[in-house]
């Protein structure tokens, strides 16, 4: 077994650019939609709707705010500055229009599948029931591809229904994500604060989704370590791991340069268990020390089924073609190396079999080759 071989390609290595990484065509599995709102959208919302707690009316001010606010190092602080974007939420007009803007500003990077997530739960403040909430964002999804066609950027958008795991709704929640099984929701997650909240908390929710054949990623690995991904696995039936990166707790580095692998991240690797990583969100909440340092590389070059992802757009200040730049410049990530993530991802993704070949053989393949043919835009 060669550890450390990497993916070998007959393409040639083309250094990624700005232009680039934007022109590839990308596929994004972890995406919260509260946590993706334009920053001008967030205000005109606020003043909307009349709610008053927002820090500022000025579109930098609150953008360079959500930044400041996220980059501090530990997930429970960064989780702080949803309180705003989720404080706007809370009408079908809103939802429907963040959810429509989310579509339009992915597919405008370059994005050509996605699957966004929301906790349903966390917008019926002002009265909405689940289902509702639930109509209104995928009316939207709905909505944006529409009008992202239309300018020439297509795009399929997906729904992921999260459960905050802090709270005991899971099993409702579950259920809600069945309902809409046919109608564009994909799959079942948790999310919110790992540490005192493992994922068999939700035991029950989890064994419905898999009685009825349904799909399930799981926020584990974060900001918690391999108890966390174990019980994700092992008792909840996770098909991915939001995150993941804390599987490198189970793999030592041999004085030869080689690498040994435990039993955990043996399993992860050899069931291609698909990892959503989130670089950027990771540096903010402190799950990694910087990109250079990043889990990244070596989950990569140890060949796991490694994927990239933007997590929160607006408070991590990144778009996906920003999340490879990062790469590019931290770990030299070329062009070839960027179709093998996204290919990774399109695998990976909840959607049906034939919808995910159609995408990589009609749009993702044919899209690297014109880059690597370095057609004109
Ligand atoms: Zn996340």
């Amino acid at each position: 077994m060669s550890n450390t071989s990497v993916a070998h390609v007959s393409t040639p290595l083309i250094a990624l650019t700005p232009e680039l990484a934007r022109r590839a065509p990308k596929v994004l599995l972890h995406d919260h939609l509260d946590g993706g709102v334009r920053p001008a959208t967030v205000i005109e919302l606020a003043l909307e709707h009349g709610y008053p707690d927002l820090p500022t009316t000025d579109v930098d001010d609150l953008s360079a705010w959500m930044l400041r606010g996220a980059n501090r190092r530990n997930l429970e602080l960064y989780l702080q500055t949803f309180a705003h974007t989720v404080g706007v939420m809370q009408h079908v007009d809103s939802l429907s229009r963040v959810a429509s803007e989310c579509a339009q500003d992915l597919a405008a990077d370059g994005v050509v599948y996605a699957e966004v997530r929301f906790a349903p739960e966390l917008h019926v403040e002002a009265g909405l029931g689940l289902d509702d909430v639930v109509r209104a964002v995928l009316a939207g999804f709905r909505e944006g591809e529409r009008i992202a066609a239309a300018a020439g950027h297509p795009i399929t958008v997906r729904a992921l229904i999260t459960a905050m795991r802090t709270a005991a709704r899971s099993v409702e929640i579950a259920e809600l994500a069945l309902r809409f099984r046919d109608q564009g929701v994909v799959g079942f997650d948790i999310a919110g604060a790992e540490a005192g909240y493992p994922p068999s908390r939700h035991m029950d929710a989890f064994d419905l989704i898999r009685r009825e054949h349904f799909h399930i990623t799981i926020h584990a690995g974060e900001a918690f370590g391999l108890p966390s991904i174990s019980e994700a696995l092992g008792w909840c039936g996770a098909e991915r791991l939001g995150h993941g990166v804390r599987i490198v707790d189970d793999i030592d580095a041999l004085p030869d340069g080689s690498h040994r692998l435990g039993r955990l991240a043996e399993y992860v690797r050899d069931r291609r268990v698909p990892l959503e990583m989130c670089p950027t969100s990771n540096v903010h909440t402190g799950a990694a020390t910087s990109y250079e340092d990043h889990p990244i590389r070596l989950l990569m070059d140890l060949r796991f089924r490694v994927t990239v992802n933007t997590d929160n757009r607006l408070m991590s200040g990144v778009s996906l073609s920003d999340e490879f730049m990062h790469l590019s410049d931290a770990m030299g990530l070329t062009l070839d190396r960027m179709q093998w993530l996204t290919v990774n991802a399109m695998k990976s993704a909840f959607n049906h079999f034939d919808e995910r070949l159609e995408l990589i053989d009609r749009v993702i393949k044919p899209g690297y080759a014109e880059l690597f043919r370095g057609d004109p835009a």
